[in-house]
């Protein structure tokens, strides 16, 4: 596997990685977060679990966006103003975030904060 692909290949294989960290990588870009790097998210607390709006980490979220913002799950990039959507739990001490789409591929999820 090239460098290349694997970058490519970064959002699928965080399905299987497991990574040392309780720590996820980024969503949507794949990179690593360290000390103080954090996921600028909002989470609405859900049934025993949040709901989160991804906006992406320091890497790739706007205003200073270096690398593009995919969606794990269509593949496709962000818009500005877009988001992606996921679930996060807590188990064994260990975080889980499990993405199921972005305001491209989930439209419903586009709901303008008034
Ligand atoms: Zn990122
Ligand atoms: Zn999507």
């Amino acid at each position: 596997m090239t460098a290349t692909q694997r970058k490519n290949n970064a959002a699928d294989m965080q399905k299987s990685a497991v990574t040392p960290q309780n720590r996820p990588p980024c969503p949507l870009c794949g990179s690593q977060l360290g000390k103080g790097e954090k996921l600028h998210s909002v989470s609405f607390p859900a049934d025993g679990e949040k709901i989160m709006h991804i906006h992406g980490c320091p890497y790739c979220a706007p205003p200073k966006q270096t690398l593009p913002r995919r969606c794990p799950v269509c593949k496709r990039s962000l818009p500005s103003g877009g988001f992606a959507v996921g679930r996060m739990w807590e188990k064994k001490d260990k975080l889980h975030l499990h993405i199921t789409g972005c305001t491209v591929c989930k439209p419903q999820y586009n709901i303008k904060a008034k």
